[in-house]
């Protein structure tokens, strides 16, 4: 068995690999997946037993939705699977049109352009937009996907400290020369709270630089009809030009996509290097993310749902003495710190029936490991309770 040569028998890569796996061990940073299974907003199978999913992005419960479903069956009896190449070649299907021009409608866009996903997204507008010369400025707490979009682009990368204004302005004044781009989270992922993007639009005004918001967390559950916090804030696409979000969290789907100006979505196809040398999204998503789009829109008591499990939950922990990060978002996290103490809570709460990620370093700062809780307009009100005192109850065991 190659496990038990010696160490100097085993090859160079296999001792590295081994080196690197025990120091995530001794970190308490290893993780794992464990298999989903399942078709309902909240009850899921994990790895064969049934939990309360309080992890997921699905907020608005729409994942498991039979419209969505349906779409997504009749569009694959009609045109298949597979988009069959990439948008520029013969990828680019009716579906994708049309969903393109009713996400431009529903987010007051003059362009829409559909990505295969939001990480893909985002190193479209970073790495067309700006290159050597240029300057990228994000917040900190900025999700991951940004901050490889940063890299990816060779523009001067430079991060402010979360929220903060001032630091946002001390960067946009050492910024010279080139093109500026500050781009923030709507609503951080793992924290759940909303930029201050009236501020940061101001800012951005005053210095001449662009601003991209990217709202995956935001689109679909906040904002007027649901138009997220780009929306609920009142910024047009004068002061918000670059608009990034997700089919995959509240639209319960797949892909995601770019809005703004006309001459913004040219340039992206034309220069995108992410959106050209990748397979478009399959038409039958593009479908299914329609069927979604329409429940986004005309259900209004999901997000009104949603809203009153979120102040329950907050009143909840607050009645029980457990503290919460500050947040009006499905996002709820609740910081322990440690790592390990953090895995011990998750695996407690799991026992009790309550599926909880644990959130570790490197995704999160080092010593504020936590618990994401997220809300969706599927759960019962009971069930946040019940979530509650198992954690009150875990605090008390681990
Ligand atoms: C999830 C997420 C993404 C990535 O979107 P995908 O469609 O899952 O690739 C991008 N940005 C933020 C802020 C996210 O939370």
């Amino acid at each position: 068995m190659m496990a038990d040569l010696p160490d100097h028998r085993m090859a160079p890569m296999d001792r590295w690999l081994d080196a690197r796996a025990k120091l995530r061990q001794e970190q308490h940073l290893e993780r794992h997946r464990r298999v989903s299974s399942g078709h309902h907003p909240v009850e899921i199978q994990s790895d064969g037993k049934p939990l309360l999913n309080f992890s997921s992005n699905d907020y608005l419960g729409l994942a498991s939705h039979p419209d969505l479903v349906m779409a997504l069956k009749d569009a694959a009896d009609c045109q298949g699977v597979g988009s069959g190449a990439s948008s520029l070649v013969t990828g680019y299907h009716a579906e994708h049109q049309l969903l393109e021009r009713e996400l431009a409608e529903f987010l007051q866009r003059e362009k829409v352009l559909l990505c295969s996903s939001g990480y893909l997204a985002n190193l479209a507008v970073a790495t067309s937009l700006t290159g050597k010369g240029d300057a990228i400025i994000q917040d900190k707490l900025c999700h991951a996907s940004l901050i490889d979009a940063a890299r990816l682009s060779d523009a001067h990368l430079s991060r402010y400290g979360h929220v903060d204004m001032p630091a946002l302005q001390r960067r946009l004044a050492a910024a010279h020369g080139g093109n500026t781009l500050v781009v923030s989270d709507g609503v951080f992922s793992m924290d759940g709270d909303t930029a201050p993007l009236n501020e940061i639009a101001a800012l951005c005004l005053e210095q001449q630089a662009w601003l991209a918001v990217d709202d995956a967390h935001g689109i679909g559950v906040c904002g007027p009809g649901g138009r997220g916090s780009v929306a609920a804030a009142g910024l047009s696409s004068a002061k918000v030009p670059i608009l990034t979000g997700t089919l995959g969290k509240a639209f319960g789907c797949f892909g995601a996509f770019v809005a703004g100006s006309e001459r913004l979505i040219d340039h992206l196809v034309n220069e995108a290097r992410s959106y050209i040398y990748t397979t478009a999204m399959p038409p039958a998503l593009a479908a299914s993310a329609r069927a979604a789009l329409r429940r986004v829109i005309e259900d209004n008591w999901r997000r009104d749902h949603l809203q009153e499990l979120i102040r329950r939950f907050r009143e909840g922990a607050k009645h029980r003495g457990l503290v919460l990060m500050p947040s009006d978002s499905p996002i709820q996290p609740m910081v322990i710190g440690d790592s390990r103490k953090t895995l011990e809570l998750t695996a407690f709460l799991r026992e009790k029936g309550y599926l909880v990620v644990a959130i570790r370093p490197p995704t999160v700062r080092k010593g504020t490991s936590r618990l994401r809780i997220t809300l969706n307009a599927g759960h019962q009100p009971e069930q946040l309770d019940g979530l509650l005192d198992a954690i009150v109850l875990a605090g008390s065991h681990v």
